[in-house]
């Protein structure tokens, strides 16, 4: 069983009509709907909750956490930020979506900008799978086409992906690296672009399901316990 935390900061639900329309119960509740497999015990915080719904106890028993925010990044506070950030190291999966770029977790963890282009034109959108043999893309076809999205387009300011497994086409001429994976210490990240909260994206059964395979792939299933630190040498030295 992996227990999976979706994390939304919750606040475009709650005061843009259209985007209430799109996710009456919020796009974490949207999540939780369509990812659920008796593999996965989901729960879900938002930022107006007591320490935004993160407490040590929660991370504790985290091996995936899913990250929507966009409007309040800097309302997320930077001790929050970190305890996340340390759990990432520790080996808990994250997965982190579209404006999540700009967060600041998924910025300390990247090391850079993360700056992108963008535009919001309802533009139609195609994710390339260029990783056929990435279990991320499990159950996908060459492609995922979403009729209307917001445009982000490269330069994407990342660190080079450990993988690349999808490459998003978009109507206007742009292109991005829409779906990359990433190592940080113990813990693996998966950055997938759909999603902008005016669109039914996380309706799309397609995407549902890579984000579904990303909990799977991110999730640790243990791996090896590496030693740091002063070390004593384990075949005598003197000749
Ligand atoms: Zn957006």
């Amino acid at each position: 069983m992996i227990s999976v935390t979706i994390w939304n900061e919750f606040q475009h639900e709650k005061i843009h009509q259209k985007v209430a329309t799109i996710y009456p119960t919020g796009i974490h509740q949207a999540l939780a709907e369509g990812i659920r497999c008796p593999d996965f015990s989901i729960r879900t915080a938002t930022l107006d909750e007591p320490e935004h719904g993160l407490t040590e106890e929660v991370l504790r028993d985290t091996d995936v956490l899913i990250w929507w925010g966009h409007m309040a990044h800097k309302k997320v506070d930077d001790a929050i930020v970190d305890r996340v950030h340390a759990r990432v190291l520790q080996g808990m999966g994250l997965i982190v979506l579209h404006s999540g770029h700009n967060s600041k977790i998924f910025k300390k963890l990247m090391g850079t900008t993360c700056a992108l282009k963008w535009r919001e034109a309802n533009e139609k959108e195609r994710l390339w799978v260029v990783d056929p043999t990435h279990p991320i893309a499990e159950g996908i076809g060459a492609f995922i086409e979403l009729p209307e999205e917001e445009m982000y387009g490269e330069h994407f300011d990342i660190p080079t992906p450990d993988e690349t497994v999808f490459v998003s086409w978009f109507q206007g001429g742009e292109i991005f690296r829409s779906g990359c994976t990433f190592r940080r210490g113990k813990g693996k990240i998966f950055y997938f672009r759909p999603g902008h909260e005016t669109h039914p994206t996380y309706h799309n059964k397609d995407v549902l399901r890579v984000i579904a395979n990303g909990v799977k792939w991110v999730a640790q299933p243990g791996g090896s316990k590496p030693v740091y630190g002063k070390s004593e040498p384990l075949e005598p030295l003197n000749k």
